[in-house]
C-alpha cells in the first residue's frame, strides 16, 4: 500500500494491520549521460511496492534527499545541509512513528546513503522512541546474488553501471537513453592509489569524476526486470522477518532500561 493513495480512515486501518512501513531512500543525482536524475528513488521505491503486495506494508512516498554531496559539481543534484539533512530524516522517522507504525524498514536505494543511514540507526539508541528501526543489509539474498552474478555481462559497476540501467529499461524504458551511454565503460581510475588504503571524502569523486561507474552497454530489460523480481522477493521475505521480530524492540527495552539505570545503584 502506498501511504499517499490511502484515505485517512484507511490508513488508520493499514496502520492496525500492517505494523510496518517501509521508507525508501534515495537522491537526485547524476546517472551518466542515460539515466534520469531521479534512479535511485524511483528504483527503490516502485520495489518497495511490488514488495509491499507480497507482504502487507504501508510504503511511505519517495523520498529523495540524502547524502550525495559528491555530486554537487553536476547539474541537476539536489543536496541538504549535513546537519539538517540529519533533523530532516529524523523528523520524517518521528512522524512515521507518531502515526502508529512501531517498526520502519528504511530501504535503501543509494549507495552513498550507506554511511549516513547506519549512522541514523546507530542515533536510535541515543533517546527511546516508539518505534525501531530495520535496515535490510542486502538486496539480493546470497542465491540470488550468485544468479545475477551468472546473468550479468561486467564484472564491475556502481553506478549507472549494467545492473541499474537494466532495471531502469525495465522499469521505466521511455526515460533510459542508451544512445548516449558511454562508448567507453569507466573503471575506477585509482587518483588515490598512493595512498594506504583511504576513505576522503573526494574518493568517489577521485575514481568516477564523470559519475558513472561500470559499463552499461549490455544493459537489457530482460536482465532488469528478473533482478527488479529477485530484489522484490528478498525484501518481501525481509519485511516479514521484521513482523515476526521479537528481539529488537525487547532489546532496545532493556538498553534504555540499564541506561536510565546508570547511577541509580
Ligand atoms: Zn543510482
Amino acid at each position: 500500500m502506498q501511504w499517499e493513495h490511502l484515505t485517512s480512515r484507511q490508513f488508520a486501518q493499514a496502520v492496525q494491520d500492517t505494523r510496518v512501513c517501509v521508507i525508501t531512500m534515495g537522491v537526485i543525482e547524476r546517472h551518466g549521460e542515460h539515466l534520469p536524475l531521479g534512479t535511485d528513488f524511483m528504483i527503490a521505491h516502485k520495489i518497495a511496492c511490488l514488495a509491499a503486495e507480497r507482504e502487507d506494508a504501508v510504503v511511505f512516498p519517495p523520498f529523495y534527499f540524502g547524502q550525495i554531496y559528491e555530486a554537487r559539481c553536476f547539474p541537476g543534484t539536489v543536496t541538504i545541509k549535513p546537519t539538517l539533512l540529519l533533523e530532516l530524516i529524523q523528523g520524517v522517522l518521528d512522524e512515521i512513528g507518531r502515526n502508529g507504525f512501531h517498526k520502519i524498514v528504511v530501504y535503501n536505494g543509494h549507495g552513498g546513503n550507506t554511511h549516513l543511514l547506519r549512522f541514523l540507526a546507530q542515533c536510535s539508541l541515543w533517546e527511546k522512541r516508539p518505534y525501531s528501526l530495520y535496515l535490510p543489509t542486502q538486496s539480493l539474498t546470497p542465491e540470488r546474488q550468485k544468479k545475477w552474478q551468472e546473468m550479468r555481462e561486467t564484472a564491475t559497476g556502481g553506478h549507472a553501471c549494467e545492473t541499474e540501467t537494466s532495471i531502469s529499461l525495465g522499469n521505466h524504458p521511455g526515460l533510459v537513453h542508451m544512445a548516449q551511454v558511454p562508448e567507453e565503460p569507466a573503471p575506477p581510475m585509482g587518483r588515490l592509489q598512493h595512498l594506504p588504503p583511504t576513505f576522503a571524502g573526494i574518493s568517489w569523486y577521485s575514481d568516477y569524476p564523470h559519475h558513472y561507474a561500470g559499463d552499461a552497454r549490455s544493459a537489457t530489460a530482460d536482465k532488469g526486470r528478473a533482478l527488479v523480481q529477485w530484489q522484490v522477493d528478498t525484501l518481501a521475505e525481509y519485511i516479514a522477518a521484521v513482523k515476526a521480530d521479537q528481539a529488537v524492540p525487547a532489546l532496545e527495552s532493556e538498553f534504555f532500561e540499564r541506561a536510565q539505570g546508570i547511577g541509580s545503584l
